[in-house]
């Protein structure tokens, strides 16, 4: 039987892509060995640097005035390196605090200045992404983060707040999974292992005038202009997955870039969210309507003896990655870019079949 993973990071990659990487693993190109085991400093590996750099300037239409780079240490490094490059002293950092990684963001920043959650639906859990016009980011702040989507509780912003300051997104969970426009951003980082490939580095989009605030005393690797200077290849960089990510990337335009994609993502989430409510409060949103994902989608069962058993049933139905994260609990089922409609049916009729049973 097929298996059908909704793990949230890492997670499905698209079948295609995995089939491709397996074809090309011990012989790329015809080289007489793998990628990676190619030299950073050749052709083949620039060549697959810039398709890697192309697809994504081409998907998110990037303009000309933002790098791409990649950077070990996934997302939870930029936590860091964020305010080591970008805080300008005597002027807060703020955030829009919805969720576990919105709050780590903030424990890091506050190591390099003063941090202000000027939005926070903390009290309730994190239940809802607050509203994005009472959002008011100070002209005078070093920068505004959010978090677009929120990978443990199930929420993700319908539309973005307007910063007066530079506007940096923690998009780990839903980068390429609809159409945005990076303009409005100073800095979109995510790490690749929910939407983009294999875990263990970010992709960071950077306006490049943001690059030279760094102050002296921030490490080499530490600092946006070794990676933006370098195309990346100051040192080693991760090169198999920045070759997964041209394979993934290659994937997303062959769908129809993100036109094509959104509408899959959206058809998807709202499949499964009429399941959800159409169960007779069986299945239960713990999510503002408003402020549901299209990406993780979070639900709970009438007692948590029923999630357990409904985590243990959908294994052996084919299905893993359901269990929901320890801070939330519940069931979380991660729909990424790469989850395919026939998942969502399998889950969909798993569920039905449950419920009657119980
Ligand atoms: C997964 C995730 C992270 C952490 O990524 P790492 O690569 O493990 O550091 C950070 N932010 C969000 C929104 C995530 O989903």
């Amino acid at each position: 039987m097929k298996v059908f993973n909704f793990n949230a990071g890492p997670a499905v990659l698209p079948a295609v892509v995995m089939e491709r990487a397996q074809k090309e693993f011990c012989d790329y190109h015809g080289s007489g060995c793998g990628i990676m085991e190619h030299s950073h400093r050749n052709k083949l590996f620039d060549e697959v640097l810039a398709h890697a750099n192309d697809n994504i300037r081409k998907i998110l239409a990037v303009p000309e005035n933002y790098d791409i780079v990649y950077i070990q240490g996934g997302a939870s490094l930029q936590f860091a390196m964020i305010p080591m490059n970008l805080a300008i002293p005597g002027k807060p950092m703020e955030f829009a605090d919805t969720g576990t990684w919105s709050a780590k963001a903030m424990k890091e920043a506050a190591l390099f200045g003063e941090v202000k959650a000027i939005a926070s639906s903390k009290a309730d859990k994190y239940t809802y992404i607050p509203d994005v016009d009472s959002m008011k980011p100070s002209a005078d702040a070093s920068f505004f983060h959010i978090t677009s989507n929120n990978t443990i509780y199930g929420t993700q912003y319908r539309k973005f707040p307007e910063s007066p300051c530079p506007m940096i997104a923690d998009m780990s969970s839903d980068i390429m999974s609809r159409r945005f426009d990076v303009s409005k951003f100073g800095l979109i980082y995510a790490g690749a292992q929910k939407n983009l490939g294999p875990s263990g580095m970010a992709v960071v989009i950077i306006r490049k005038d943001l690059v030279d605030r760094t102050p002296a005393n921030v490490p080499t690797m530490l600092r946006y202009a070794t990676f933006t200077e370098n195309n990346s290849l100051y040192n080693t960089p991760p090169t198999f997955g920045i070759y997964m990510l041209s394979l993934v990337t290659d994937w997303v335009l062959e769908q129809g870039g993100l036109d094509a994609i959104e509408k899959v993502n959206d058809r998807k989430a709202a499949a499964l969210y009429e399941g959800i409510d159409s169960s007779d409060g069986f299945y239960r949103s713990p999510v503002r309507k408003d402020s549901r994902s299209r990406m993780n989608v979070v639900f709970r069962l009438p007692t948590e003896e029923l999630e357990a058993k409904f985590v243990k049933e959908s294994i052996a139905a084919g299905m893993i990655g359901l269990k929901g994260h320890r801070s939330a609990g519940g069931i979380r089922a991660s729909i990424y870019n790469a989850m395919p409609m026939e998942g969502i049916e399998r889950l969909l009729s798993f569920m039905a079949d449950f419920r009657k049973n119980n």
